[in-house]
Parts: structure tokens; C-alpha cells; sequence
């Protein structure tokens, strides 16, 4: 029998999520997030979960010739733009459209006026707006926009779309998140041309505050159905798409004051019993995930009871009589959202997703 552990995707959960944002935005365009192989979850492997979105972003010029050849034909947005003139041919066979971020993007369009492409280009115009990690500053964003603005009509690309990012759209507190977001909101919608669309909302936007998102959304981590935020995906009505599951391969008694595991960090309080799951930190479990970090099994809640090791884990049985070695162990899924488990580690659940390790076999449901 070969190891037990697994994960699959579900591509109907990110189509459910999907129609779930554009209920939530109505009339507004939903542009997934697909990049880093859709959020660990394998983009050819959930690509029909996508048929239903009004374009993807994506960061992997890579992943965009992907899309292509699995007949997608709606944009693709490359979301830092083209790294060098390469890339930017590549974009233009692939029919992309790019975030152009700074003056040295900007005038790379030049080497592309007048050429018969094939495809109307649609540029998103980056401005940094408080983020401080790529876009222009508002101070220069008026000369950028009026020259993209000519460059465009000059050359017959499509109109433009002005994007910014929001730093603090996740954060717990209405009041620690609501302010930066408005004025976020505010400076773009004074650089804004009036036949340009928008476009800010990540997820957190998009669940936080609907009337700021603009024209066209960016959701990456609710697709995938999990959460940006303290809030639970479930209580959004999203859905998870992956569930990383493995089985008990042995089972230890342990006597009251026994230890278990590197560096003895769990102590038995009474006398029970430790499952050993198939699934370590080489799987992308997380080592430093505290004794407590829950895991699904028999239809309950047990424990992570000691350190976490390269090929295994171990949980506390005590209250888990029906477990066997066989038993299947759900790590992260319906039961247990993947946010809970990042909790428990000091993460996100974004980077537990991303972090599956290429040994573990991938299912389709
Ligand atoms: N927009 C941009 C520019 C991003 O870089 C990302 C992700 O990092 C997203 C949207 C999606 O963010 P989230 O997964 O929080 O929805």
C-alpha cells in the first residue's frame, strides 16, 4: 500500500466560491488570483473551477501559457507586469494583458507602438497608495496615467485600469482597517479618468468593504476557500478546495509522565494512547505546530501531541477510543479549516496551501 498521505482538490468548491464573490459584488468583474500554482492547489488541476471568472492574474508568465493552452480565452493578467523584453514578447504571444509599476515599465510600452499585435492590450496602472511595495507614488501618478492614457488611444489598445492594493483590509478591527482603506480608495478615485476602470479589492477587500472594490476584483485566498482575515471562511460561505488528509500508521500506549516525540515536548497527563500519522514537515505539515494544533479524526477534534518530525506526527488518542491504525486523519479541510491550523502555528493560511511539498499525491474529486 503506498503512504497514506494526500491531498485534493476540489475545482467545483473554487467555482462555488467564485459565483459566491460575484453574488456578493454584483456587476462587478471577478478576476482570480491563480498565481504561485494556484495558491499550492496545482492550476491545471483546478482550472475548470475557473470557467465561471470574467479573467485571472497571475504572476508566472509560465502559468499564463498554461491557461492558454487549456483554452482559456478571457484575460489573462500578468499582476508585477514583464520582468525584460523576452517576458514582454511572451505576453504578447500569449495575448496577456500586464501591471505596469514604474516609469521603466511604462516607457517599455514604447517598443510596442504601432505594432499590428493582434489584440487590444489593456494596462493596469499600479499606484502605490499605501501599501509601499510596488506602484507609482500619487505625485507621480497624474504624469503616468496622461501618458498611458495618450499611448493607448494613440495605438488603439483597450482603455486602461487603474489598480492599487490594500495594505490593512484584513485586520480584525473595523477601526484598524477601514481608515487607510477609504483614503486608499480616495487617491485613486482623484487620479481616476473617468473612461478607466478600477480595480483594489484582494479578498479581505472584498469581504470588507464591497463599496470600495471598483470595477474589477482580485480575489485569491476566498477562492480557494479560506480566509484573509480572523473571520472564518465558512461564516463567508466559502467553501475549502483542498483537504490534506493522511492515516494513523501506529499507535503507542503511554503511561501517565511519559514523553513523546524530539525533545520530549509532550508529557502524558494520564495514561492513553499516541497516534502516528504518515505526514511530517517534509509534506509541508509545519514543524514548529504547537502540541493542540487540531487535526480531524472518527468525526472529532484530537490533538497534535509532540513535535512534529521530517516523515511523521504524533496525536493524543485519549479520547478517541474507535482510532486505529487505518483511521483516516483529516489535517486541514471541511472539519479543520487550514486558518485554524495556520492560527495555531503563527501563520497564514495562504502559506500552509503554498507549502505542500511535491512528494505528496494530488487527487481530483
Ligand atoms: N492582488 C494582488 C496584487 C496580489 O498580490 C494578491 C495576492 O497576493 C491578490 C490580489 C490576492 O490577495 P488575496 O489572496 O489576499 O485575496
Amino acid at each position: 500500500m503506498p503512504r497514506p498521505i494526500r491531498a485534493v482538490v476540489d475545482p467545483a468548491a473554487i467555482s462555488a466560491n467564485i459565483i459566491k464573490i460575484k453574488q456578493l459584488l454584483k456587476g462587478v468583474a471577478v478576476m482570480p488570483v491563480v498565481k504561485a500554482n494556484a495558491y499550492g492547489h496545482g492550476l491545471g488541476r483546478v482550472f475548470p473551477g475557473f470557467q465561471n471568472a470574467d479573467a485571472l492574474a497571475i504572476l508566472e508568465i509560465e502559468g499564463a501559457a498554461m491557461l492558454r493552452a487549456s483554452g482559456w480565452t478571457k484575460p489573462i493578467v500578468l499582476l508585477e507586469g514583464c520582468f525584460d523584453d523576452a517576458d514582454l514578447n511572451r505576453a504578447i504571444e500569449l495575448q496577456c494583458d500586464w501591471v505596469v509599476h514604474n516609469i521603466d515599465q511604462l516607457h517599455d510600452l514604447e517598443k510596442l507602438a504601432s505594432k499590428p499585435l493582434g489584440y487590444k492590450p489593456r494596462i493596469y496602472l499600479k499606484l502605490n497608495t499605501g501599501m509601499n511595495r510596488l506602484g507609482f507614488q500619487p505625485t507621480d501618478g497624474a504624469a503616468a496615467i496622461a501618458w498611458l492614457d495618450q499611448f493607448a488611444t494613440r495605438n488603439a489598445w483597450s482603455s486602461p485600469v487603474l489598480m492599487t492594493h490594500f495594505a490593512n483590509a484584513d485586520e480584525a478591527e473595523p477601526r484598524d482597517r477601514r481608515p487607510l482603506a477609504e483614503a486608499q480608495h480616495q487617491q485613486l478615485t482623484q487620479l481616476k479618468p473617468a473612461h478607466w476602470q478600477s480595480s483594489l479589492a484582494n479578498s479581505a477587500g472584498i469581504l470588507n468593504f464591497p463599496e470600495l472594490a471598483g470595477d474589477i476584483v482580485r480575489p485569491g485566498i476566498a477562492i480557494y476557500g479560506a480566509s484573509p482575515g480572523p473571520h472564518t471562511a465558512a461564516s463567508y460561505g466559502l467553501k475549502p478546495a483542498m483537504t490534506l488528509s493522511s492515516e494513523i500508521i501506529a499507535i503507542q500506549s503511554v503511561k501517565k509522565g511519559e514523553r513523546v516525540g524530539y525533545g520530549s515536548r509532550w508529557q502524558a497527563t494520564e495514561d492513553g494512547r499516541i497516534g502516528v500519522v504518515a505526514c511530517g514537515y517534509a509534506d509541508g505539515y509545519p514543524r514548529h505546530a504547537p502540541d493542540g494544533t487540531p487535526v480531524w479524526i472518527e468525526g472529532r477534534i484530537a490533538s497534535v501531541a509532540g513535535r512534529v518530525s521530517m516523515d511523521m506526527m504524533t496525536i493524543d488518542l485519549s479520547n478517541i477510543p474507535e482510532a486505529k491504525v487505518g483511521s483516516t486523519v483529516e489535517l486541514w479541510g471541511d472539519n479543520v479549516p487550514v486558518d485554524l491550523v495556520a492560527d495555531h502555528c503563527g501563520t497564514i493560511g495562504y502559506e500552509l496551501l503554498c507549502a505542500i511539498a511535491p512528494r505528496v499525491p494530488f487527487h481530483t474529486v
